[in-house]
């Protein structure tokens, strides 16, 4: 993946994945901070992000892993702001904070739920593919 995505390859890799994750600025508007196009980003995020997440679980690849450990424990931090911060309001009567805490920790859940499954995905797409290398050597298939 190195050398061919301007994300990757980007020396504030970390800053902008941590912008898509938790989606404190719109694709377009982290396009423009980062001079990036919008569609390396897309592509970055469906592929490489979760690349991160599952060497995170999988603890595979050190540098990968820390990334995407990274990445889950701000997502964590941003929920736990949000449930304090709905606590609060609601304990102090103020209903209009408290809607936007939920809010928030209800994004906050929807983007590890996102990132979770994408991993998921990724890793069957890895483990099909090797089963079809296999198959390829075994001579099953003749593709
Ligand atoms: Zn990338």
């Amino acid at each position: 993946m190195a050398g061919k995505c301007r994300v990757c390859d980007h020396g504030e890799r970390a800053a902008i994945d941590k912008a898509i994750v938790t989606r404190s600025a719109s694709l377009r508007t982290i396009a423009d901070r980062y001079g990036v196009s919008k569609t390396a980003l897309i592509r970055h995020r469906d592929s490489h992000i979760p690349k991160l997440v599952q060497a995170a679980e999988s603890a595979r690849a050190m540098q990968a892993a820390s990334s995407g450990a990274a990445l889950i424990d701000e997502l964590d931090r941003l929920l736990k702001k949000a449930l304090a911060i709905l606590e609060a309001a609601e304990k102090a009567g103020e209903l209009k904070v408290a809607l936007q805490a939920i809010r928030e920790a209800r994004e906050t859940i929807k983007a590890c739920a996102e990132l979770a499954m994408a991993a998921e995905l990724e890793a069957r797409v890895e483990a099909l593919e090797a089963q079809i290398v296999e198959a390829q050597r075994g001579g099953v298939w003749s593709v």
